[in-house]
This record gives structure tokens, sequence and C-alpha cells, in this order.
């Protein structure tokens, strides 16, 4: 997306966790806790990825982005499909988005990647061309 910026991956968090979910540090109790409010989130709002469940690999992930921010009024902390975070990048000056890989099999859940999307981010900091009147 155009106005896409501070751009936070949480790949290494994720890795570091499912080492301890492997090794029986950490039971899947504690880590495939999805609640059934983002369970719905997945199944109404979500976009299917391609990656299997790290944890049950019985299904597919689908990623939920989760959209927070003053300017968003009542709908911060709401679930949106990709279509409405387009949408919402050219409505709002700025707003956060968090991205949550979420599997419905076994409700492994985990933060991917946030950013911040809005027209903020569309102000060219490019200084203008000199003319040759100047
Ligand atoms: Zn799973």
């Amino acid at each position: 997306m155009r106005t896409q910026r501070q751009v936070v991956d949480y790949a290494l968090q994720r890795r570091s966790l499912l080492a301890e979910v492997y090794s029986g540090r950490v039971g899947t109790m504690d880590v495939c806790d999805a609640s059934p409010y983002l369970l719905r989130a997945a199944k109404f709002h979500g976009q299917p990825t391609d990656l299997t469940c790290p944890v049950c690999r019985k299904e597919p992930l689908t990623n939920v982005a989760w959209v927070y921010g003053d300017a968003l009024k009542h709908a911060s902390g709401s679930a949106r499909a990709p279509e409405e975070l387009a949408r919402m990048a050219t409505l709002f000056e700025e707003f956060t988005v968090y991205v949550v890989e979420v599997c419905r099999t076994c409700a492994w859940n985990h933060l991917v990647q946030s950013y911040v999307l809005g027209t903020r981010g569309l102000r060219d900091p490019k200084p203008r061309r000199r003319t040759a009147a100047e």
C-alpha cells in the first residue's frame, strides 16, 4: 500500500516463541488461545495465507488486520479486510495496523507485523524541482 510506513516485523519473537513450544517449555494451551472474537474476525475479515499453522500443521493460517488510531473514532480496535484498509488509507490521516496470524483449527495466534497507514504518508518529502526562472 502506498502510504505504508513504520513497518515492524515480529518474525523473531514468533520464532523464539515457537522454539519454546517445540521444546515443550511452553504448552500449546498457552499459545493456542485465540479468543472467539479473534476467530470470528478471521472468518469474516481475514486474508488466507499459504503458510501452514506452525503448531497443528492442519490448515493454512489466516491473517487478520486490526486498526487502531484516534482518527478512526469508533472504528478503532476493529478488524478490517485488505480492501477496507486500502480505502481507509485514503480517508484518514494516520492509523496503525496490527496484523495477527490465526489458525482457525487450533487457535494459535501471533502478531506478525504492524505498520502505519494514512494520507500523511502521501506528502512528498522531496523538494520541488527548480525552474529556469529561479
Ligand atoms: Zn493450528
